[in-house]
C-alpha cells in the first residue's frame, strides 16, 4: 500500500504543481490588472417581457489580459475569491458602474453582482453607500444579485446583512436560481426582490420534458411573494414567447442584445421603443 501511495502521489505531483503554478501567475497577472486598469465593465440590457422596454442593464467584468485576451470572467473570478482581491475588484465594479448608470435615463435600473466573498466581508453595505453617494445614483435603481452560495452557512447573519442593505434602499436579486443548492426555502426566509431564472432552464424550456412546468412554479412562488422573475440566457424568439406565457416579468439575453461596452449601449437605452 506504500508504494502504491509513493506511486499515486509522483504520479499526480507533476499535474498539481503545474496548476498551483498557473494559478499563482493568473494570480500575479490579476494584482497587476487591478494596478493598471486592465479591466472593463461590459453591459446587458434586461427587457420587460410585458412591453418589451428596457427595464435595467446588468454590469458584467472584463479582463483584457495583455498576452492572454479576453478572459472570461468565470475563469478568473474563483482565482480572485481565493485570494480575497474580488474585494477591491467588486468596489471598483460598483463604483464604475454606478457612475455609468448615474447617466442613463432615470427609469433604467443597474444590477451588480456581488460575490459571496464581498458579502461577508462586513464591508459590503459602507461600499454601497460610498458608491452610490459618489456617483449620485438614487438607491433605488441599484439592484445587487447574491446567489444561494451566501445563505447556505449562516442563516442569521445572511439574513442581518440582506436587511443593512434594504434599509439602504437597494433590491436585491437572487441570482442562477435553480442550480447549486437551491432550496425554495429561501425565498420564504429571505427578503428578495427578485429571481433569476437560471439559463439552463430557459434553454430545456421548448423540450416535451422539458422545464416549463419548474419555471411555472418559480414564476408562481415569485408573485405570491411579491418578487419578480427574469430569465436568463433567451436566445430564440419561441423562448421568449413560452417565457411570457408562464408570466415571467423579465428577460435578458443574446435575443435582444449580448453584453457590451458602455458606450455602445449607452444610445440603446435613448433610442429602444417600447412595443
Ligand atoms: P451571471 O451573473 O449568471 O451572468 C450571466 C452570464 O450569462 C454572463 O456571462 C453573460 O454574458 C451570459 N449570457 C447572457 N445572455 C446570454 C445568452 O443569451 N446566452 C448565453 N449562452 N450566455 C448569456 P459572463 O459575462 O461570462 O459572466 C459569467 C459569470 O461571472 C456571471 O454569471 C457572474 O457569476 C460572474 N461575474 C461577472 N461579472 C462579475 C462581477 O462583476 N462580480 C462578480 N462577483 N461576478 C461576476
Ligand atoms: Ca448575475
Ligand atoms: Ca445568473
Ligand atoms: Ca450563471
Amino acid at each position: 500500500a506504500k508504494a502504491a501511495g509513493r506511486r499515486t502521489s509522483r504520479f499526480f505531483e507533476p499535474a498539481m504543481e503545474a496548476e498551483v503554478r498557473a494559478r499563482r501567475v493568473l494570480e500575479t497577472d490579476l494584482r497587476q490588472a487591478i494596478t493598471d486598469g486592465g479591466f472593463e465593465v461590459y453591459y446587458q440590457p434586461c427587457l420587460s417581457l410585458q412591453d418589451n422596454s428596457i427595464t435595467g442593464c446588468e454590469a458584467l467584468l472584463r479582463w483584457r489580459h495583455p498576452q492572454r485576451g479576453m478572459i472570461s470572467p468565470a475563469d478568473f473570478i474563483p482565482i480572485a475569491e481565493e485570494t480575497g482581491l474580488i474585494n477591491q475588484l467588486g468596489e471598483w465594479v460598483l463604483t464604475t458602474a454606478c457612475r455609468e448608470a448615474a447617466t442613463w435615463p432615470d427609469h433604467v435600473k443597474l444590477a451588480v453582482n456581488v460575490s459571496p466573498v464581498q458579502f461577508k466581508s462586513g464591508t459590503l453595505a459602507l461600499k454601497v453607500i460610498t458608491a452610490l453617494a459618489a456617483s449620485g445614483l438614487a438607491a433605488s435603481r441599484l439592484e445587487l444579485e447574491i446567489t444561494e452560495a451566501v445563505l447556505i452557512r449562516d442563516d442569521d447573519a445572511a439574513l442581518a446583512i440582506l436587511h443593512q442593505l434594504r434599509d439602504i434602499g437597494v433590491r436585491i436579486a437572487l441570482d442562477d436560481f435553480g442550480t447549486g443548492y437551491s432550496s425554495l426555502s429561501y425565498l420564504q426566509r429571505f427578503p428578495f426582490d427578485k429571481i433569476k431564472i437560471d439559463r439552463c432552464f430557459v434553454t430545456d424550456l421548448a423540450s416535451p420534458e422539458g422545464s416549463s412546468s419548474i419555471v411555472q412554479a418559480v414564476v408562481n412562488i415569485a408573485a405570491d411573494r411579491r418578487m419578480t422573475t427574469t430569465a436568463e440566457g433567451v436566445e430564440t424568439e419561441q423562448q421568449r414567447e413560452l417565457l411570457r406565457a408562464l408570466g415571467c416579468s423579465e428577460m435578458q439575453g443574446y435575443l435582444f442584445s449580448p453584453p457590451k461596452p458602455a458606450a455602445d449601449i449607452r444610445p440603446l437605452l435613448t433610442t429602444h421603443r417600447q412595443d
